[in-house]
C-alpha cells in the first residue's frame, strides 16, 4: 500500500535506483547505510546512516519505525548484514525480500580461476606476476604479505591501514569503460586480474578477455533464504506482492 514505510539496506547503485523506484509510486522509502563510506551517494527517500547492532538490534529498529518491508539491496560479499536483515525481519515478523544482481558467468574468451576466498586468490597468483586488484579497499590483507609480486589496487577511497608502498593506488569510482578498463590494463602491463564475482557491469572482463589475460574470480559467499529479485522493476513487483 503506497505510504507505508519500506526499509531499504542499501550501499549499492542498485539500492538507490530501487529507492528511487520505490518513492516513485508513494511508498515511504526508509534507506540505511553501514557508514562506511566518507561521501556517500544518497539515495532517495530518508536516510540512516550506521550499524543497528545485530540482528536484535535491526528488529528492534523494525519495530520501532513500523516498518512495514525490508528490502535488502546490500552488496553481494555484504554476507553479516544479509544474514542480520534474515534474522532480524523474522523476529519482528516483518516480511523481507533481497535483491540481487544475478552473478558473473564466464564466456567464450574468459579464462578465469574460480577461488571460494580472498585467501585463495592469493595463494594462487604467481610469483612476479603484476596483479590488479579490484576487491575493494576493505579486503587487500590476503595480498599484503605477498612480496613476490607488482600490486595496481583500485579503490573509491584510500585504504586504511594504507597499502604498501610498492603498490601502485588507483583511485577512481565506477562506472569505467571498456576501452579506458583495457588501456589501464596495458598500461600497468597486467599479467592477471582479480575479481570479487560481485555481477553487473562487465566490462573489467570483457577488458582481460579482449587482451586474452586471466582472471581470478573469488566466489559469493551465500547468504540465507530470501525471496530474491534481479532487477529493481522486478524487485517493486516482489515488494508490492510482499505488502
Ligand atoms: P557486512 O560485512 O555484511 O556488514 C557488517 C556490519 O555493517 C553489519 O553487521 C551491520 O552492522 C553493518 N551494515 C552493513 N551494511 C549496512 C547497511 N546497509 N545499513 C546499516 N548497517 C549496515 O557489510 P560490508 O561488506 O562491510 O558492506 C558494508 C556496506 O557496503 C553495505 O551497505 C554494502 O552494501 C556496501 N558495499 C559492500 C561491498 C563489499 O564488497 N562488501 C561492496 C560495495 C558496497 P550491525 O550488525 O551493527 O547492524
Amino acid at each position: 500500500m503506497p505510504g507505508e514505510r519500506i526499509l531499504v539496506l542499501g550501499g549499492t547503485a542498485e539500492a538507490r535506483a530501487l529507492a528511487k523506484a520505490l518513492a516513485g509510486q508513494g511508498f515511504a522509502v526508509v534507506n540505511s547505510l553501514a557508514g562506511v563510506t566518507s561521501a556517500p551517494l544518497l539515495p532517495e527517500g530518508a536516510v540512516r546512516i550506521g550499524g543497528f547492532g545485530g540482528a536484535e538490534g535491526l528488529a528492534h529498529y523494525l519495530r520501532d519505525e513500523a516498518i512495514a518491508l525490508v528490502c535488502d539491496a546490500t552488496h553481494p560479499f555484504a554476507a553479516r548484514i544479509s544474514r542480520n536483515a534474515v534474522e532480524g525481519a523474522a523476529i519482528a515478523r516483518v516480511p523481507l525480500v533481497r535483491l540481487e544482481r544475478p552473478a558473473w558467468i564466464p564466456g567464450g574468451d574468459d579464462q578465469w580461476t574460480d577461488v571460494p576466498d580472498l585467501a585463495a586468490a592469493a595463494a594462487v597468483i604467481a610469483p612476479g606476476a603484476r596483479v590488479f586488484l579490484t576487491t575493494g579497499r576493505k579486503e587487500l590483507d590476503a595480498f599484503r604479505s605477498r612480496g613476490d609480486i607488482a600490486v595496481v589496487v583500485r579503490v573509491i577511497e584510500r585504504p586504511d591501514p594504507p597499502p604498501p608502498d610498492s603498490w601502485t593506488l588507483i583511485a577512481a569510482r565506477p562506472p569505467f569503460t571498456f576501452a579506458a578498463e583495457r588501456a589501464l590494463l596495458q598500461r600497468e602491463r597486467i599479467d592477471v586480474v582479480v575479481s570479487k564475482n560481485a555481477g553487473g557491469r562487465r566490462e573489467k572482463l570483457d577488458a582481460a578477455a579482449s587482451l586474452g589475460l586471466p582472471v581470478v574470480m573469488v566466489r559469493r559467499p551465500v547468504k540465507p533464504y530470501a525471496p530474491v529479485a534481479a532487477t529493481v522493476e522486478e524487485m517493486v513487483a516482489l515488494a508490492r506482492a510482499a505488502l
